[in-house]
């Protein structure tokens, strides 16, 4: 909408159109703008809320969120190396102990710790 002058200037001059052509504005208007429908659309009452401990009590099954599942065309989060193909890297040297270099344990549980 324009602004309340040029909306002004545009409702005076509807009114000097129609006062030329010796009709009554207010019978081209439709009734949705007129004040008893504003003051119509205003009359209902909207209470607020009361405190949350004043709710009345819900008796309902209790209901829990969807099951978590892989969606159909998704990618797996993990590829599947072929039988031949070595470890991941990541794989491999998480694996490493620092004490003994050996892989399969890690320094925490090496055998040859207290030796
Ligand atoms: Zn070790």
């Amino acid at each position: 909408m324009g602004s309340g002058k040029s909306m002004d200037f545009l409702v005076s001059m509807f009114v000097v159109v129609f006062m030329y052509r010796r009709v009554f504005p207010l019978d081209h208007v439709h009734w949705y703008y007129t004040k008893e429908a504003l003051k119509l659309t205003y009359s209902g009452v909207i209470n607020p809320i009361p405190e949350e401990s004043m709710w009345p009590e819900y008796q309902c099954l209790h209901i829990d969120p969807p099951a978590i599942h892989s969606e159909v065309g998704r990618p797996k989060k993990n590829r599947k190396r072929a039988v031949d193909e070595p470890y991941a890297p990541s794989k491999i040297f998480s694996n490493r102990c620092q004490t003994c270099k050996t892989m399969g344990h890690n320094s925490r549980t090496c055998p040859d710790k207290g030796k």
